[in-house]
């Protein structure tokens, strides 16, 4: 029988924390080391947002919070990770499984230009454009194929994961890209954490018997389970053949580090939203 432990023994766990002109990053080192794409992970520190919102709020989608702030703190973002203002494509999140494959036309998309149609992944191999992906507790997920140079961003909940939308983007890379699983980098940035995701023990048993032989789910007080969504996303990497020693995962909680990190669940949605961005180099 597969021993999925032994494949997540070989996951390099771990990330780089700098701050650029007052912004915090996080990043994965073995994207880093390919000096193929620039990419990142926002923390809540450098932007001009107040209040439950402070500072770099980078979401749109907060009702008391004005569109200007939110696009002042996009340019201030864009300025540190020395991204090219009219090159951001972001996603338009709907907790669904769709991947669009973007180009020179999506440049915009989501502050520039109207919002995609609904989608939670982004795809390119074009080297002119950022992927955005916006994220609250979600697992922002990177890809790169260090070969075919093509790469892609994805925003899972519980839903995304459950319905295997990181399966789904390395399936869409190849078909699209030629991406092949053997040469593909995976990483999984800040997130919830197993210990503080608590969902039903329906969503648990529905995930328990979705990854059977993955212990991805654990009991918790009557009525509850916590899931593993990072595990379920490795599953799902390794699913696609990718090679363990290739998927990254950062270990840090949205949750827990709340000086550097907004939570949607632990500030009752009353928070701001980072965002993840990976560009070919
Ligand atoms: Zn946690």
């Amino acid at each position: 029988m597969f021993d999925f432990l032994a494949a997540w023994s070989k996951l390099k766990v771990g990330y780089k924390y700098e701050i650029v002109n007052g912004i915090g990053f996080f990043t994965l080192p073995a994207f880093s080391a390919t000096s193929l794409v620039r990419h990142g992970f926002t923390a809540r520190c450098g932007g001009i947002s107040k209040g439950p919102y402070s500072t770099l709020n980078l979401s749109f989608s907060r009702d008391d919070e004005p569109y200007e702030n939110v696009l002042e703190n996009y340019r201030l973002f864009a300025d540190a990770a020395d991204i090219d203002w009219d090159t951001m494509v972001m996603d338009s999140f709907e907790h669904g499984i769709n991947i669009i494959p973007v180009g020179e036309r999506h440049k915009g998309a989501g502050y520039l230009k109207p919002p995609l149609p609904p989608c939670d992944g982004l795809i390119t191999n074009n080297a002119d454009i950022t992927l955005i992906t916006g994220h609250a507790d979600c697992l922002p997920i990177y890809f790169l194929d260090t070969e075919q140079l093509c790469i892609g961003l994805v925003h899972a909940g519980w839903k995304g994961t459950l319905n295997k939308i990181c399966l789904n983007a390395i399936r869409l890379m190849q078909l699209r890209y030629n991406a092949k699983p053997t040469h593909l980098l995976a990483g999984i940035g800040p997130c919830i954490c197993r210990n503080c995701f608590e969902v039903s023990s329906d969503l648990g048993e529905r995930f328990a018997l979705e990854y059977p032989g993955i212990p991805c789910v654990d009991k918790a007080k009557a009525g509850k389970a916590h899931v593993d969504l990072a595990m379920v996303t490795v599953a799902q990497c390794l699913e696609g053949c990718l090679l363990p020693e290739n998927i990254s995962y950062a270990d840090v909680c949205t949750f827990e580090d709340e000086r550097r990190l907004y939570s949607y669940r632990r500030d009752s949605g009353n928070t701001g939203g980072m965002a993840a961005y990976i560009k070919l180099a």
